[in-house]
């Protein structure tokens, strides 16, 4: 079997899966999750990792990232549930999505999870009604420039309503706790932690001298991970972080972290077959057993997957294509692989974050079964 590139799981389970399991099929390498894990609590020491649950939430993920240590950040009361019906304690829980459903906040603050991000007036009220005395932190607007997948459209404020927010939190019987950024997933400029700690130390200075005294640094995900091309490493991204974080804040500044994609993404292969293939348009097209809809929604948004083979043979241009019937199912349009045929395997490499839970069934086709590479094929 020739595959270019790094493996994200063994060639002999490669090969014992497509004996065995009906695809597509989502492998996750316990193996690499745990040393991407290590990874961040050493390049990282004085943060907390609160991984970002909605990544990737298989329960085995979420288990094997319990068992390690890992806080976990949630957004909604289905995290909310999974995580407690794993046994994984509040104490280690925190909700960063600046906008709640109400039933999510009552439950959460019942769970005795009370650390949650805002950065509107209307969330002030939710949460000063249903989760009184609660620590906040308020999202502040960073640049996304270095991010293939930004965040900064939906959330966020600026400097002056940052610590406007904070003083009415503080009077709405909340605790102003600390302040919270996102630079963009898939983030590969490191100062764009730099840059988003310098703006977050305007606020916390301002609202200092309106006698609020913050606790805390939520510097988000974006922790790249490796698709097509070569990413910095945690460990570079963290000596920017470190060194800023040492320029602009006390020592004691309690400094959360919230890795989604960096943790997962690089530990999933994801193995499907070809089902059909035409020429149109003079392109060569190949279909298959997944596409854009049953797990690869973020080829649409521009993330570029490392996409392999088995077959042997010289490499044509062609596109690739999922099996649904609507013309935004495209994984690829600039990709070279040899000539396929129905019922040969297609491997799509780093594909363990937000693949299998943004999928849906839609005309049918099913999702990815997830299998973690210890468990179910050694
Ligand atoms: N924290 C919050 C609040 C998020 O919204 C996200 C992603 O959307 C993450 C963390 C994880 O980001 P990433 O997967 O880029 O590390």
């Amino acid at each position: 079997m020739t595959r270019n590139g790094k493996d994200s799981v063994s060639e002999i389970i490669v090969e014992q899966i497509i004996h065995d399991k009906e695809t597509p099929v989502l492998i996750l390498s316990t193996d690499i999750i745990q040393s991407k894990y290590h990874q961040f609590c050493e390049a990282l020491p004085e943060s907390k990792i609160y991984y970002a649950v909605k990544a990737n939430p298989h329960p085995d993920t979420v288990k094997l990232l319990y068992e390690l240590g890992s806080g976990f950040e949630i957004a909604s009361e289905g995290e909310l549930n999974l995580l407690l019906q794993l046994g994984v304690s509040p104490s280690r829980i925190i909700s960063s999505n600046p906008v709640k459903t109400p039933s999510f906040i009552k439950n959460a603050y019942s769970s005795d999870i009370k650390y949650f991000v805002l950065d509107s007036h209307s969330e002030i009220a939710k949460l000063s009604q249903l989760a009184p005395e609660s620590k906040v932190y308020i999202r502040l607007t960073v640049p996304n420039d270095g991010s293939e997948w930004p965040l900064d459209r939906k959330f966020g404020v600026e400097i002056n309503d940052a610590i406007e927010l904070l003083v009415e939190s503080k009077e709405a019987n909340l605790k102003p706790h600390g302040i919270a950024f996102h630079v963009g997933s898939q983030c590969t400029n490191p100062n764009a932690w730099a840059n988003a700690i310098e703006k977050s130390k305007v606020v916390w200075e301002s609202v200092k001298s309106k006698g609020i005294e913050l606790k805390s640094i939520n510097i988000g995900g974006g922790f790249p991970c490796e698709y097509t091309k070569p990413v910095s490493s945690i460990v570079e991204i963290s000596q920017v972080i470190r060194r800023s974080l040492t320029m602009n804040f006390p020592p004691e500044v309690e400094v959360l972290a919230e890795p989604g994609r960096a943790l997962v993404g690089e530990a999933g292969t994801l193995i499907s077959t070809v089902i059909g293939k035409a020429m149109h348009d003079e392109r060569l097209w190949f279909y298959l057993d997944v596409g854009v809809f049953n797990g690869l929604m973020e080829a649409i948004g521009g993330i570029k997957y490392k996409i392999t083979t088995p077959k042997i043979g010289t490499n044509r241009k062609c596109v690739l294509a999922g099996p649904s019937c609507d013309s935004m199912d495209i994984i690829s349009e600039d990709i070279e692989l040899p000539e396929l045929d129905i019922g040969d395997i297609v491997i799509i490499m780093s594909t363990g974050a937000y693949t299998t839970c943004y999928a849906s069934q839609f005309d049918g086709f099913r999702i990815p079964d997830t299998y973690m590479s210890h468990e179910e094929l050694i």
